[in-house]
């Protein structure tokens, strides 16, 4: 990639479920090219922006704008073809070989489709022969590559998250979302997670937005933080910055 990827940005959006604010005018920009963290306590707002930016929760109010194009209130795969990819905190896969689930990721991109792959055409075999040498790329940038023709299955729980990671990747995103890439990780597997972060940063030059409790994690690997309490963006800045914020603080700490 030559291009930097677009700015997202993220304006005064509101979300309500009956009663509540989920997320209260919440406002902030992801940087071309760099990682934005997201934290806060639990029942903090996180998820639910998430949801909103890969259009799984249409804002009451607000905007979110990929460079010129505005996502608020598409479809979530008309947001995915823009640009957004998103991996979710709990789904891990469990059929096919990392092959195939990286095929099916393909797939969504792929002009001939899968009928005209079923009758062998010429032009959708020469097609399936570079989505498969696109997918073993990408398998190699997040580690996998040995484990290409395995059974998902058979992986290791570090492994298979790292699957659902390079699915997202398949898609071509100038955005990635990640929801608690290391959630249930050992130290080693991590520190691997970490370092695919800033693999695909550097080699694909895409954005990351990361929700992450893991502290140590965003400290190392976000430019920048935004934090949400009670649906409110309390606080931005660098890892540093925020550390040191007494609103950071009282949110974490309470008062
Ligand atoms: P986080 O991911 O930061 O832990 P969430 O975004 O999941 O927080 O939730 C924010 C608030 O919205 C919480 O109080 C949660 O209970 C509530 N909430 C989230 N999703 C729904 C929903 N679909 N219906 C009703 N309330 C919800
Ligand atoms: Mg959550």
């Amino acid at each position: 990639r030559t291009t930097a990827p677009p700015e997202l940005t993220v304006t005064g959006v509101t979300v309500r479920f009956a009663g509540l604010t989920a997320l209260d005018a919440v406002s902030f920009t992801v940087a071309p090219g760099t990682v934005h963290a997201l934290i806060g306590p639990n029942g903090a707002g996180k998820s639910t922006c998430f949801n909103v930016l890969s259009g799984l929760c249409r804002p009451a109010s607000g905007a979110v704008r990929l460079g010129g194009a505005e996502l608020t209130r598409l479809a979530p795969h008309r947001i995915a073809a823009l640009g957004v990819a998103r991996t979710f905190q709990n789904i891990v896969t469990t059929r096919g070989t990392v092959a195939d689930n990286l095929m099916l990721g393909r797939h969504a991109l792929s002009r001939a489709g899968f009928a005209a792959s079923a009758l062998r055409l010429p032009r959708a075999r020469r097609e399936q022969r570079a989505h498969l040498d696109r997918a073993r790329e990408i398998a190699r940038l997040v580690g996998l590559e040995a484990h290409f023709d395995s059974p998902v299955g058979l992986l290791s729980y570090g492994d298979r998250k790292r699957v659902e990671f390079a699915r997202a990747l398949c898609l071509e995103p100038r955005v990635l979302l990640l929801d608690e890439p290391v959630a249930g990780m050992n130290a080693a597997e991590r520190a691997a997670t970490a370092r695919v972060v800033d693999t695909v940063r550097a080699e694909l030059g895409l954005s990351v937005v990361l929700v992450e409790h893991d502290m140590g994690l965003v400290m190392r690997i976000a430019d920048e933080v935004t934090v949400l309490d009670f649906g409110r963006a309390v606080a931005h800045g660098t890892p540093d910055e925020v550390r040191r914020d007494p609103e950071v603080l009282r949110a974490y700490l309470g008062t």
